[in-house]
């Protein structure tokens, strides 16, 4: 008789079942999705056997056309086809109005970005999630069912903004979000480099739109962002149009209609693509007016024309190494990500810098999807003895206003997260019972200098005298890059917090520009931020001793209570006035101290008051 089974006590009785986790690869010009099968990362193909699905959505009245579909559109109903949504994601109208010009109707032009489409209004998010909700539904196709998590990749440089708002569009598209993973990251974790102990390496991601340079360091089975640099607004494209502009040249074309233009810049992408693996490449195109383009373009004169866009190329390389202080033998590994690196003369440019063989086996179109695949099923819980966990550096400094508009940075620029930072901090003035906190992002030393994150107060401080209470600040920042912040009075554990959650971001060259204005300015910053500091406290003094004159004055004689006067008018005056600020700082500060000297006798006395009045505890500690 065979045994009848009894299951082990808390476990379920049916048998163990894999939950199926996916990674996407959002790009800018194509996105991807994976997971893993048969414990291989494999990406996952449309029902036309297209794996690279251009991020491409085009609005019509009755539907939604996504990817291929929406691409034939591009050209006709440019209106209402959004290309490069990722260019928008996280930022605001202000951030790209400096930008290329777009062909779409923007109606906000104050904070997020909107697009006035046939279906309405669309912003960058939800552009986003119906791009994710039509790679989801590959899933579901290939897989059969609908995946129980995602990871959803984003460039190293994408700030809180993009980060949250991309995070957001899958979670309007109806997805278990469980992490956003650093595209290098990804491209390493694809490659198996987190099997070894450590390494620095250098991922170089140059896809249709945009190049990433990110230097990864590997320590003890864990990933940090070391150094990000790149280029916004250099890819394929770029490429594409230098080859287009070399046939209108060399075949004495001009004035083009839409359709022809728009016809010639696909022959180019295609002519570039092929002359990746082959040396020449023929091609012949008949325009609207019937006039025949026939050409044969060889390799070595593509190189030629394109030598501008090589060397532009290799700068960010030579930026993030700098911003490092790494040598370049201190790289382990260099990994091509993009398929815009299958440009042979990037390659030779790599190598030759590198004078070493690039990681370049896996395909460069989908290693990114593959390694978020890996990482996603991690998550899901199917490899429970791999605990892994992925660092990564905040590109700007984190801060809170402080009184006389000063930074104090409680986060500083490339510490690795997950982190959290607390700082305590106190009242101004006597009986405050609130506190505003204002989040800043920046490296500069003023408020003013850096970027408003959020702005929230803290309410219900039981009143004290200023000094007295203790209110911390934590800022923590999440693996996935999110920034909270909490404020505790901790004798009254009053609590207050909120989750970042800004409406735009910042473009990368404003984060370069701030990062070379702190430079720039970092002697004339210190010299404000001392200048603030004199005046702040000068007004705290001058304050508490008018209040304790109003209710002290009589024990004074007449000629202090003028002498007292006359040093508080004087100091006043010069707080308003217009002297240089080291000098200003300097004469601010001496006249504080000559105000604290010449009330020294009288805070003793109004203390004797007190004690004899028995009013112990009030301000005169201050005094
Ligand atoms: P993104 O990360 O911006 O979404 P991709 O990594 O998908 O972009 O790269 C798209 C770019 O790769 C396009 O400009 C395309 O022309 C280019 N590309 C694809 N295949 C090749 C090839 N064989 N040779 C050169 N460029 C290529
Ligand atoms: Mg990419």
């Amino acid at each position: 008789m065979a045994l009848l089974q009894i299951s082990e006590p808390g476990m379920s009785h049916e048998p163990h079942k894999r939950n199926v986790a996916i990674g996407i690869d959002l790009g800018t010009t194509n996105s991807l999705v994976a997971t893993i099968k048969s414990g291989v990362s494999t990406v996952l193909a449309n029902h036309d056997g297209d794996e690279l699905i251009p991020s491409i959505v085009c609005y019509k009245k009755d539907k939604t056309l996504i990817g291929k579909n929406a691409l034939k559109e591009r050209v006709n109903d440019a209106t209402n086809t959004i290309v490069s949504v990722k260019r928008f994601i996280g930022r605001s109208f202000k951030d790209i109005s400096s930008e290329l010009t777009y062909p779409y109707k923007f109606t906000n032009k104050e904070s997020i970005i909107e697009i006035e489409t046939t279906q309405g209004t669309k912003n960058p998010i939800q552009v986003s999630s119906d791009i994710l909700y039509h790679l989801n539904q590959i899933a579901v196709e290939c897989i059969g069912e609908a995946p129980a998590g995602v990871v959803i990749t984003v460039p190293a440089y994408f700030n809180e903004a993009q980060r949250q708002a991309t995070k957001q569009a899958g979670q309007l598209a109806g997805l278990n979000v469980l992490r956003l993973l650093n595209e290098p990251t990804a491209a390493a974790i694809a490659y198996g480099l987190d099997t070894k102990n450590e390494g620095m390496f250098l991922v170089y991601d140059l896809g249709g739109g945009t190049l990433d340079v990110s230097i990864l360091r590997l320590s003890k089975g864990v990933f940090e962002v070391f150094a990000v640099n790149g280029d916004t607004y250099l890819g394929g494209d770029d490429f594409d149009h230098r080859l287009y502009c070399y046939i209108l040249e060399k075949s004495n074309l001009t004035q083009l209609t839409d359709g022809d233009t728009a016809q010639l810049l696909n022959m180019a992408k295609f002519v570039k693509e092929q002359l990746s693996t082959l040396e020449k490449v023929a091609f012949n195109l008949v325009l609207s007016n019937k006039r025949l383009v026939n050409m044969l373009i060889t390799r070595e004169e593509f190189n030629i024309i394109s030598q501008t866009l090589i060397n532009k190329a290799m700068l960010p390389v030579k930026k993030a190494l700098r911003d490092a202080k790494l040598s370049i033998t201190a790289i382990d590994e260099v990994i091509l990500v993009g398929g815009s690196t299958r440009l042979l003369n990037i390659r030779h440019e790599l190598s030759k810098m590198f004078e070493r063989e690039l990681l370049s086996n896996i395909d460069p179109d989908k290693v990114v999807a593959m390694g978020a695949a890996i990482q996603a099923d991690v998550l899901i819980g199917n490899r429970k003895d791999e605990d892994w966990l992925l660092l990564d550096v905040t590109p700007l400094s984190l801060g809170v206003e402080t009184m006389g508009g000063i930074v104090e940075k409680i986060i500083p620029r490339n510490s690795t997260i997950p982190i959290s930072r607390a700082q305590e901090f106190t009242t101004y003035k006597d009986g405050q019972t609130a506190m505003s906190i204002h989040v800043v992002q920046g490296e500069r030393e003023l408020v003013s200098d850096c970027r408003s994150l959020a702005k929230f107060s803290l309410r219900g401080i039981p009143p004290m005298v200023a000094g007295a209470a203790r209110v911390k600040v934590l800022y923590q920042i999440d693996a996935d890059g999110l920034l909270s912040v909490e404020a505790c009075e901790e004798t009254s554990a009053i609590k207050s917090s909120i989750e970042v959650k800004p409406s735009f971001g910042l473009t990368d060259n404003e984060i370069a520009d701030m990062l070379n204005a702190s430079i720039q300015n970092a002697k004339e910053d210190m010299m404000m931020r001392q200048l603030m500091e004199a005046t702040v406290d000068a007004n705290a003094l001058v304050e508490s001793v008018q209040a304790c004159l109003i209710s002290d004055y009589d024990l004074l004689e007449s000629q202090e209570l003028e002498s007292i006067n006359n040093v508080i008018q004087e100091l006043k005056s010069k707080i308003e006035g217009n002297e240089e600020s080291i000098i200003k700082t300097k004469t601010v500060r001496d006249l504080t101290d000559k105000l604290n000297q010449i009330t020294e006798k009288f805070a003793n006395q109004r203390m004797d008051r007190a004690i004899h009045d028995g009013l112990a505890g009030r301000s005169i500690t201050t005094l």
